[in-house]
């Protein structure tokens, strides 16, 4: 039977037998025994799946991963360390050195710094382009070497939606697959292979573990690009690999071939594994993860209104806003709600904003976003301080924005506090 999110937020990934544990067991375990040495090699050569070191895999890990699998749609699906390497490794499964792919200007500062900085000094070129472009535009940017598209489904800390199926026809008709980080929507609000995505990326820091306590990442498969259609393009997926006795992961694992590579290659020799105790506390957040987001949306909407009419508020982007640039986009790609967060300037710039924030005592100033508590930053004085004016502006962020990031407090609480701190500037 096919659950509804809801239920696979409880359900999913983790069905005990009779007898076993209600919970999902933490397999505190760096390996696995086996009675036969034989047994192990058939693992080791991918001829059985199986667990053996938890580098690899790990039977919690596998349990929550296939729970956000379910949850997006999609085919297979793994956890990374962070979201930063479910990005990099999402990118660099299928592009290596001499490669080029695409992303949105609008994407998180540390994806932007992993795409525009470090995989580039590996040799992958990345060009970013202006998300709101019409199609003839943005084919532009194409190439005979461009292997991915990338985006978010709302961007990090501007708020913006993406225009998944245009995007998605964009890199289908450059036979090439779309990747879309949906951190900020997650799959109650958004499922992105709906609208045509290929793979699907997570920071589960955020919304999904939801109460700051662990860094995670994901990244799903939605098991539909034909990678032996575009043989040529995609070698490490379409050729044999000397590192498995010539395995063409493509032919051997059908839908499975881009998670299995990711796991027996990147994960193998890179090792950016999510401990199975983060894995577990990941597992309690995804539990509630339903609730919280309707409560989050509930919320942000009515702060972003509360912000919107207040005469100290200089502009507020949300997308559930009327009047928001993005909100016939979050009307078809996010009719239930888009997330918590939302992105603000007050009049005054830079210094006023400073002198605001630090009024606040609900809402906490903190380098975290997408979670339960009301929390804040000012890219301009915290992440980005280091950036002038006219730089930042060039990053496409105001000198005056503010990320709020609103809680599951009562919302008049939130309210009261955004209310005393503008009135003392
Ligand atoms: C935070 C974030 C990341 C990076 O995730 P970490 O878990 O901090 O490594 C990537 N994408 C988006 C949209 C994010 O908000």
């Amino acid at each position: 039977m096919k659950y509804r999110i809801a239920t696979q937020c409880q359900h999913e990934g983790w069905k005990p037998k009779n007898g076993k544990a209600r919970q999902l067991p933490i397999y505190q375990s760096t390996t696995f025994k086996y009675d036969s040495s034989d047994a192990m090699g058939r693992l080791f050569d991918l001829e059985e799946a199986g667990y053996f070191y938890t580098r690899l895999q790990n039977p919690t890990n596998d349990a929550v991963a296939a729970r956000i699998c379910a949850m997006e749609g999609g085919f297979a699906a793994m956890l990374t360390s962070s979201g930063q390497a479910a990005n990099f490794y999402a990118v660099f499964n299928i592009c290596e050195a001499g490669d080029h792919f695409i992303a949105s200007s609008a994407i998180y500062g540390g994806t932007y710094n992993l795409f525009g900085v470090t995989m580039k000094k590996m040799g992958i070129e990345c060009t970013f382009v202006d998300q709101t472009l019409p199609e003839d535009k943005l084919a532009t940017y194409f190439k005979p070497n461009t292997k991915a598209v990338f985006g978010e489904t709302i961007t990090n800390p501007t708020v913006s939606v993406l225009d998944i199926e245009k995007f998605a026809k964009l890199a289908h008709a450059h036979g090439v697959p779309l990747i879309v980080d949906n951190t900020f929507a997650t799959p109650i609000n958004c499922r992105p292979f709906a609208w045509g995505a290929d793979i699907v990326t997570h920071s589960t820091t955020k919304y999904m573990d939801g109460h700051a306590v662990s860094v995670g990442g994901c990244i799903v498969d939605s098991g539909n690009f034909d990678w032996l259609g575009h043989a040529e393009r995609y070698p490490g997926l379409t050729t044999p690999d000397d590192s498995y006795h010539g395995i063409v992961y493509a032919e051997k694992f059908g839908k499975g071939a881009y998670i299995t590579k990711a796991t027996a290659q990147l994960m193998r020799d890179f090792g950016a594994i999510q401990s199975p105790q983060n894995a577990f506390y990941l597992n309690l957040g995804l539990e509630t993860l339903s609730l919280r987001m309707h409560k989050h949306c509930e919320n942000a909407l009515q702060v972003a209104k509360y912000l919107k009419q207040h005469s100290k508020v200089a502009w507020v982007h949300y997308p559930q806003l009327q009047d928001d640039q993005y909100h016939t986009l979050a009307e078809k790609y996010l009719p239930n709600g888009s997330c918590g967060v939302l992105a603000f300037g007050v009049h005054g710039g830079r210094d006023t904003a400073i002198r605001f924030m630090d009024k606040l005592e609900l809402a906490s100033i903190v380098t975290h976003v997408a979670d339960s508590k009301t929390c804040l930053l000012h890219p301009a004085s915290h992440t980005h301080r280091q950036l002038t004016d006219e730089q930042l502006s060039a990053a496409g962020i105001a000198p005056d924005l503010i990320r709020l990031s609103v809680g599951i407090e009562d919302v008049q609480d939130i309210i009261d506090d955004l209310s005393q701190a503008l009135a003392s500037i």
